[in-house]
């Protein structure tokens, strides 16, 4: 039977198509996209992706970047989209991303270079010569909150907008666990070493594929010394006169403000 309330992910490029409407943009339903945009361009736009938001399936299509927008419609980018949308359909339309730019990105076999073609379950592809499965990537990365009392130790990376200081992070590597990645993260980064660590909580993060793994460290020695490659500076913030956070959506924004309710 049809899901007459079934929601819409639909992408021109990378961003995500909204409904205007008069209480703000919201996620199209599948039957407004099928009114709104010409049948011949859902054809080609559909794409088979096993995302599901609340138990519902979700109908996912994927225009090229110059497809025109029926009025009443716009698109952005997933994290502007963010503030638009229930943390549901935010995170339904960044799994539904990540797994639509893999595809595009991958298309020969890693091991015997033959086409790939989709797979008959788990959104993975197979190899159309020797049948090797290719799963979408997830890459695991943790990202620290290190405290000091009523500090907390920022940095700031060259990619970040202008006055925006978080939590340190970095991908885990072959071989070692979440914990010695804290350890040695921090400790390459910014030259102190940390104890006490707190697992906090996780996140996937679909820019482009991975999982943030958030922890609670406390300072245990060592004064800041940064590694210039990485990162341009770092510091202690008093909870009370913290810099211009990272984005509301991430796990960053999260555990600093878990941090200022725990020493306010
Ligand atoms: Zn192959």
């Amino acid at each position: 039977m049809r899901d007459s309330e079934a929601k819409a992910l639909a992408f021109v490029g990378s961003r995500l198509v909204l409904r205007e409407t008069a209480q703000g943009l919201r996620l199209p339903t599948l039957d407004e996209v099928e009114a709104a945009f010409e049948r011949e361009r859902l054809e080609v736009g559909r794409v088979d992706v096993r995302v599901t938001l609340t138990r519902r399936q979700v109908h996912t299509f994927c225009f090229d970047d110059d497809e025109p927008l029926p009025a009443g419609y716009r698109c952005d980018g997933l994290r502007v989209a963010y503030h638009s949308l229930a943390d549901d359909d935010f995170r339904a339309a960044g799994a539904a991303r990540q797994i639509i730019e893999w595809r595009r990105t991958t298309r020969f076999c890693t091991a015997c270079a033959s086409p790939l073609v989709l797979a008959d379950a788990h959104d993975a592809l197979a190899c159309s010569s020797c049948g090797r499965l290719h799963f979408p990537p997830i890459s695991p990365a943790v990202i620290v909150l290190v405290q000091r009392g009523e500090q907390v130790l920022l940095g700031r990376s060259p990619r970040f907008q202008q006055g925006v200081y978080s939590t340190l992070a970095g991908f885990v590597e072959p071989g070692e666990s979440l914990e010695e990645c804290v350890h040695r993260e921090i400790f390459e980064e910014v030259g102190v070493r940390v104890q006490r660590l707190r697992y906090f909580g996780s996140q996937p993060h679909p820019f482009p594929h991975s999982l943030m793994v958030g922890f609670v460290a406390d300072w245990l020695e060592g004064s800041i010394r940064i590694d210039e490659d990485e990162i341009e500076d770092a510091r202690w913030f008093h909870a009370d006169d913290l810099p211009v956070l990272p984005h509301p959506m991430s796990i960053a924004r999260a555990l600093i403000e878990d941090f200022v309710r725990r020493v306010g």
